[in-house]
């Protein structure tokens, strides 16, 4: 079971110039130095997908009282914008599934001092929503596509179609968002035939894409060390196809960027367990049950819903509570390459990725 703490922790340090408005009151840096200015919210559990990667074929999920209201949500998104956070990414489960998503991302794009709000998405709703999206101030949008091939498609997430996902990405490009990036779990002996392919898919559109080593969140079915990928495989994979010349451009993720003279795309892997990130980390997560986690890859965890539903009308504890979870930000995660016993008892669904 996570460990739940609410250790005292003076990460909140105001800044000596007066505050010029409530935004600008301070910012959140743990005890390791880092300045946390992007929070990756996830407000379902919920898919229509079941990515075996990702989920159990069987998933028991959550009830709408255990989940965050959208309102709640919003709660907490003002919140950390008014403690510093300038980047705000909606996720899941997958966030359009969740009825009124748009109303958020809406109320959420209103927020000054919010400088961007993106969503990660499987895409298989934007045909009806990338506009909205748009409309509502959602500046990027990550997609994910681990294979163009319908059949593999429809394995690897045990009921999808692509088809809907590619006209979702259409939808996207048409949409104008000032970036779309797609996310390409690598798995070995499923789609490391597929890597040159995606990426010609993605320059041929104009969009970028990242690869991602698998990571050992929750209990599947495979074993994962059987299907691990590495981003230097998958580098050396790439490289006779393509001319990469390294980028040291960042978006305030993990990725190592490479970009191919002449094209708009930019090629990305996070590498969560050859290339550990965790020094620049700037990022707590969010779940749909409102548990901050300040690191995807460790069980810590601090409860904001008793806060949030003990105090509707006053945000000092909830302050109080981020300000909290400052100290239980670990130095880094832990994964290894073996990926033996899952570390991490939680599902990505869960966490959002
Ligand atoms: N449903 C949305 C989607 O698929 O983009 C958002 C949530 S999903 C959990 C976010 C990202 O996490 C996806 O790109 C997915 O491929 C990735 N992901 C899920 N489980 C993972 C795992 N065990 N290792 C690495 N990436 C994972
Ligand atoms: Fe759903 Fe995204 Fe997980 Fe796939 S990766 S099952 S689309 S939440």
């Amino acid at each position: 079971m996570p460990e739940v703490l609410l250790p005292q922790f003076e990460g909140f340090v105001p800044l000596t110039t007066p505050a010029t408005s409530a935004h600008a009151a301070g910012t959140l840096v743990d005890k390791y130095g880092r300045h946390i200015t992007y929070i990756r919210l996830s407000i379902t559990d919920r898919c229509d997908f079941r990515c075996f990667y990702c989920m159990a074929e069987e998933m028991e999920f959550l009830s709408r009282d255990q989940v965050l209201s959208l309102e709640e949500c919003l709660r907490v998104i003002r919140t950390f914008v008014g403690m510093g956070v300038t980047k705000v990414r909606i996720t899941g489960g997958e966030p359009l599934v969740r009825r009124n998503a748009l109303w958020l991302m809406r109320e959420a794009g209103k927020l000054e001092g919010l400088q961007e709000l993106v969503v990660t998405t499987n895409g298989s709703q934007l045909d009806r929503y990338a506009a909205e999206m748009v409309a509502a101030g959602v500046k990027r949008v990550n997609i994910s596509l681990d294979t163009l091939r319908a059949d593999r498609f429809k394995s690897v997430t045990r009921v999808g179609e692509s088809d809907k996902v590619l006209r979702g990405i259409d939808a996207a490009i048409a949409a104008g968002f000032s970036g779309i990036k797609l996310n390409a779990v690598m798995m070995r002996g499923v789609n490391d035939d597929e890597l040159v392919g995606l990426v010609r898919f993605a320059v041929a559109r104009g969009i970028d894409i990242s690869f991602i080593e698998e990571m050992p969140l929750g209990t599947v079915d495979h074993p994962r060390a059987d299907t691990y990928y590495s981003s230097d495989e998958a580098l050396a994979l790439l490289k006779p196809h393509f001319e990469l010349v390294g980028s040291d451009e960042t978006t305030g993720g993990p990725a190592n960027y490479w970009r191919i003279p002449g094209m708009r795309t930019k090629v990305g892997f996070i590498s969560p367990h050859s290339h550990n990130f965790c020094d620049s980390c700037n990022r707590v997560r969010i779940t749909c049950k409102g548990e901050l986690y300040p690191c995807l890859g460790q069980n810590d965890a601090l409860a904001l819903m008793p806060v949030l539903r003990g105090h509707p009308e006053d945000d000092a504890p909830l302050r109080q509570a981020i300000v909290d979870s400052m100290g239980i930000k670990p130095k880094g995660h832990d994964f290894n390459e073996q990926m033996q016993d899952p570390k991490v008892v939680r599902f990505m669904s869960m966490t959002g990725g």
